[in-house]
């Protein structure tokens, strides 16, 4: 468990102011200049040492990823882009660093910055985000005002300007090269990759694309160093993490904690426990909707990282659990999702497009039962040829919730399915002559 002696975001609650005056009581802009006078290298040789991985739900180490922007200009710009398009479903933890710790953010993405060569950093902020862009570009009028961006930014001798931009409530403009598409004033679809945005990216210049929460903590890990934030967490899975838990607990909540922890002990910690005690507990989605979900057999042991997850043939996402308690329709709520994604599809590529539209009709004959138990197996079909065959990881996402449905819960749907037929004599369906 975190001690509270290593926590990044002392203010993650807004017990504390979040302006300038209040911020530098925490530590924040403290010695920045220092900071930039280590020197590109220096700072980005740090970043991969510390072991961060992409705290946005892909877990790309976030060093490496700097690596890759240009070490010489070839007089192209380089920009850092912030995605604070936070849009999965159960996922609000970047909301809060905007609002309550907007000047690590900044001073973190000056430093992030300089480290890849770029001048001008973008933050794209998901629209429905009103108040949490209000108060960020309130402290960045404070920043400017203050000496600590604009030119000799921070008295560093680098000269940075940091800017918003506000999406219009898009999921699909929260994959960075989406975001790239709408930050330039087009439609937010993603761009097939390669090229990776250090090559291309925003206006066809070398880009890096981070989540808020990956950028926030450069600065403390600049400040404390590598080894403490590696020190933190399990070899491979490093360092404190954002997480949230939301559903059927007793106090749904945003908070920080060590990766590494058991899930049970945080959402008991954390989230005060299962509404109606453990035993009532049906089902976790570890980390946003786009990861399968574990039934409480596993939740019991498995370990909140990427790598434990992963063994679970889930993953970490967002780190911000959906507790799902007995009373669950878990049929329904996966449903739910596949409606989502529907939705949120852009549908430039034909698997994501059809294949979003036939899951989650299938999906809602399942939640009735009117089906036939062998079109699980045509389910479970069609989720392996829309996953891995998209531009973009919405395709996957959108397979995997139910291919963890059918992996645990497939004996619920197949129930289902008889108590249709009995009471209905049939499914229903009409039978087409083969
Ligand atoms: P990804 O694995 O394709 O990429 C992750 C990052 O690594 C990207 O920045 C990508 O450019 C970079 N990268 C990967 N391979 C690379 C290579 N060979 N060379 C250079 N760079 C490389 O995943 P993604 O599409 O960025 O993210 C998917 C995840 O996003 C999902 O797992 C989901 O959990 C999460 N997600 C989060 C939210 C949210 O609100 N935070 C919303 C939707 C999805
Ligand atoms: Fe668009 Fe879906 Fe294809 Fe992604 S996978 S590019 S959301 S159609």
């Amino acid at each position: 468990m975190l001690a509270d002696k290593d926590r990044i975001f002392t203010n993650l609650y807004g017990q504390d102011d979040w302006r300038l005056e209040a911020a530098r009581k925490r530590g924040d802009w403290s010695n920045t200049a220092e900071i930039i006078a280590k020197g590109r290298d220096a700072i980005v040789a740090e970043m991969k040492a510390s072991g961060l991985r992409g705290r946005g739900g892909a877990g790309f180490p976030t060093g490496l990823k700097w690596s890759f922007m240009p070490k010489q200009s070839d007089g192209r710009p380089h920009y850092l882009v912030i995605n604070g398009d936070e849009s999965e479903p159960g996922t609000c933890k970047d909301r809060e660093v905007m609002r309550h710790e907007p000047h690590k953010l900044i001073e973190s993405a000056m430093i992030a910055s300089f480290a890849m060569g770029a001048h001008t950093s973008y933050i794209y902020i998901r629209g429905e985000f009103c108040r949490e862009a209000e108060r960020l570009q309130a402290a960045i009028d404070e920043a400017y005002a203050a000496g600590l961006l604009g030119k000799n930014a921070a008295g560093s001798g680098w000269d940075f300007d940091f800017r918003i931009h506000r999406g219009a409530g898009a999921y699909i403009c929260g994959e960075e090269t989406a975001l790239l598409e709408s930050l330039e004033g087009k439609k937010g679809q993603p761009r097939m990759k390669p090229p990776f945005p250090a090559g291309v990216g925003l206006y066809g210049c070398p880009t890096t694309v981070n989540n808020v929460e990956s950028i926030a903590v450069t600065s403390t890990i600049m400040r404390r160093g590598a080894a403490w934030f590696a020190g933190l967490g399990r070899p491979n899975n490093a360092g404190s993490k954002l997480m949230a838990i939301s559903g059927h607990v007793n106090t749904p909540c945003v908070f920080e904690e060590e990766l590494g922890v058991p899930l049970k002990e945080i959402i008991e910690k954390h989230g005060g426990g299962v509404r109606g005690g453990w035993d009532n507990l049906l089902a976790v989605i570890p980390g946003g909707c786009s990861v399968p979900l574990l039934p409480k057999s596993v939740c019991e042991t498995v370990l909140m990282d990427y790598d434990s997850l992963r063994a679970e043939r889930s993953g970490l996402g967002t780190a911000c659990m959906i507790v799902m308690d007995r009373s669950t329709d878990i049929i329904k709520a996966i449903a739910r999702f596949s409606k989502f994604f529907k939705h949120e599809s852009c549908g430039q590529c034909t698997p994501c497009r059809e294949g979003t539209g036939w899951m989650m009709r299938i999906m809602n004959r399942m939640v009735e039962g009117r089906a036939e138990i062998d079109e699980i197996d045509m389910l479970e079909q069609v989720t392996r040829q829309v996953e891995g065959h998209t531009i973009c990881a919405l395709g996957d996402a959108a397979a995997w919730p139910i291919q963890g449905l059918i992996r645990h819960f497939r004996p619920e749907m197949e129930e289902r399915i008889r108590q249709y037929k009995a009471a209905h004599g049939g499914t229903g369906l009409v039978q087409v002559p083969a």
